[in-house]
C-alpha cells in the first residue's frame, strides 16, 4: 500500500515542488519504483517535470510538482437566500466565482437546476468542458449527514429533508458529489489557505444566525448526526429572548446579525440583515459600534467555554458579521481571555478570517479534491485508464 502511486502523488501535493531523489528517500522507495509511478503520473497529467531544482553538485535535478491544472471541481456554498459558486482548479483555487440570489427553500431539485445553469455558464468562461469536472463539492446551511451526503431536519432548509444531494449530484455529472454543512467548508478552506495550519481550530460564523466548524486533529469534528459545533444555540442568556429554533435565550437570539439588524431598527436605524449592521458600524454609527461590540462579548462568553472544553490554538471569525473587523473581534478576546484559563489561551489566536467571502467555495473544493485525490481514488483511476 505504501508503495502505490495515488501515495507518490499525495507526497508530490505536501511537497510542493520536489525531485526523484527526493521523492525516493522520503518514500522510502526504491529509484526504479518511483520512475515507474511518475511515469503513470505524467501520463494521466497529473504532475508535470520541468525547470531544475539548485543542486548542491553533480547534474541539477528537475522539479516535479502537482499539476493544478489537471481538472476542475465545481462548487457552491449555498446559504438561505445568498449563495456563492465557483468553478475551482486543482488546487482549491477559484478560477471564476459569482455570487447569485436564490431561495434556498425552492427545494432541492429546482436548486440543483439553477446550480446547473450557473456552472455551465461559469465553466464556458474558463475554457473548460464538462470533461473537465473530476467532481462537486457544495456547502449546504444545515445539518448533514456527510458519508450519506444527505441533508438532515434543515431547519432554514424546507423540502431538503433527507434528500440525497451527493448521490443526486452523481447521477447529474457523473462525478463524485460531496456535501457538508455551510461552517465546515468554511473551516477546511480557511485552513487550507494557511502555510503552517494548526490541527486544532475553530472556525466560527457570524451571519445572520451563528454556526461554528471544528478542526480537531487534522480533521473536521462532525460529531455522530452532523450537528457539532451548533454554537448558536447554546443558552447564554437568561433573558428570555426566543430564538428561532423555539428554545429562549440562545446566543444567535442575542448576538446574530438578524437579533442586531433588529435591536438596530428598533432604534430607528435602517437595519434589516447583518450587512446593512456592518455598514452603521464602518459610518461611525455609535449605536450600532455599542451593539456590535455587546455582540462580540455575548459569543466571547460561548466561544470562552469551547476553548476551555477543545483547547484549540487558532479561532477564526467568519461570515457577515465579521466585516465589523475589530470591533466584534475586541468583545470576543475581551471575555475568552477573562474567562478561559490561563493554559489555554496561552498560545491562542482569534482574527477575522482571511478569505472572507471566498472561505465557502474554497473548502468546498478542497472536501472534492480530498476525496478525488485520495491515494486509494487516484489508484482506481489509474487502474482504470490503464
Ligand atoms: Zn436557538
Amino acid at each position: 500500500m505504501s508503495a502505490s502511486t495515488g501515495r507518490l502523488l499525495a507526497l508530490i501535493r505536501t511537497l510542493g515542488e520536489t525531485t526523484r531523489a527526493e521523492l525516493a528517500s522520503t518514500a522510502g522507495l526504491a529509484r526504479s519504483t518511483v520512475a515507474t509511478q511518475l511515469g503513470q503520473l505524467l501520463s494521466d497529467d497529473l504532475i508535470t517535470e520541468g525547470g531544475t531544482a539548485q543542486s548542491t553538485g553533480g547534474r541539477p535535478a528537475t522539479l516535479i510538482r502537482f499539476n493544478e491544472s489537471a481538472g476542475v471541481v465545481l462548487v457552491a456554498d449555498l446559504g438561505a437566500t445568498h449563495s456563492r459558486l465557483a468553478v475551482c482548479d486543482f488546487g482549491a483555487t477559484p478560477l471564476i466565482t459569482e455570487p447569485i440570489e436564490m431561495d434556498i427553500g425552492i427545494g432541492p431539485d429546482a436548486a440543483l437546476d439553477r446550480l446547473g445553469e450557473v456552472w455551465e455558464r461559469l465553466l464556458a468562461a474558463t475554457g473548460k468542458t464538462a470533461a473537465d469536472v473530476r467532481g462537486i463539492g457544495l456547502g449546504v446551511p444545515g445539518p448533514v449527514e456527510f458519508a450519506a451526503g444527505r441533508a438532515v431536519h434543515p431547519p432554514i432548509m424546507p423540502g431538503w429533508d433527507g434528500f440525497e444531494i451527493g448521490t443526486e449530484l452523481t447521477r447529474r455529472y457523473g462525478v463524485p458529489g460531496l456535501v457538508d454543512n455551510d461552517v465546515n467548508i468554511m473551516a477546511l478552506g480557511e485552513r487550507s489557505a494557511m502555510i503552517d495550519a494548526p490541527n486544532d481550530m475553530v472556525f466560527v460564523k457570524v451571519g445572520t444566525g451563528i454556526g461554528s466548524g471544528l478542526i480537531l486533529g487534522g480533521r473536521i469534528h462532525r460529531g455522530a448526526t452532523g450537528t457539532a459545533g451548533d454554537i448558536g444555540h447554546v443558552q447564554i442568556a437568561t433573558d428570555g429572548t426566543p430564538c428561532r429554533c423555539g428554545n429562549v435565550g440562545c446566543l444567535e437570539a442575542a448576538a446574530g446579525g438578524a437579533a442586531l439588524a433588529r435591536e438596530l431598527t428598533a432604534a430607528g436605524l435602517d437595519a434589516s440583515q447583518s450587512r446593512d449592521v456592518v455598514d452603521l458600524v464602518r459610518s461611525g454609527e455609535r449605536f450600532a459600534i455599542h451593539a456590535v461590540r455587546r455582540a462580540g462579548r455575548v459569543i466571547g462568553e460561548a466561544l470562552a467555554s469551547i476553548v476551555n472544553l477543545l483547547n484549540p490554538t487558532l479561532i477564526v471569525v467568519g461570515g457577515d458579521l465579521a466585516g465589523a473587523g475589530e470591533q466584534l473581534i475586541a468583545g470576543i478576546r475581551e471575555v475568552i481571555y477573562q474567562r478561559s484559563t490561563a493554559l489555554a489561551t496561552h498560545v491562542l489566536e482569534i482574527r477575522t478570517s482571511k478569505l472572507g467571502d471566498h472561505a465557502g467555495v474554497v473548502g468546498a473544493a478542497m472536501m472534492a479534491l480530498d476525496r478525488i485525490l485520495d491515494p486509494a481514488a487516484v489508484d482506481a483511476a489509474l487502474e482504470r485508464s490503464g
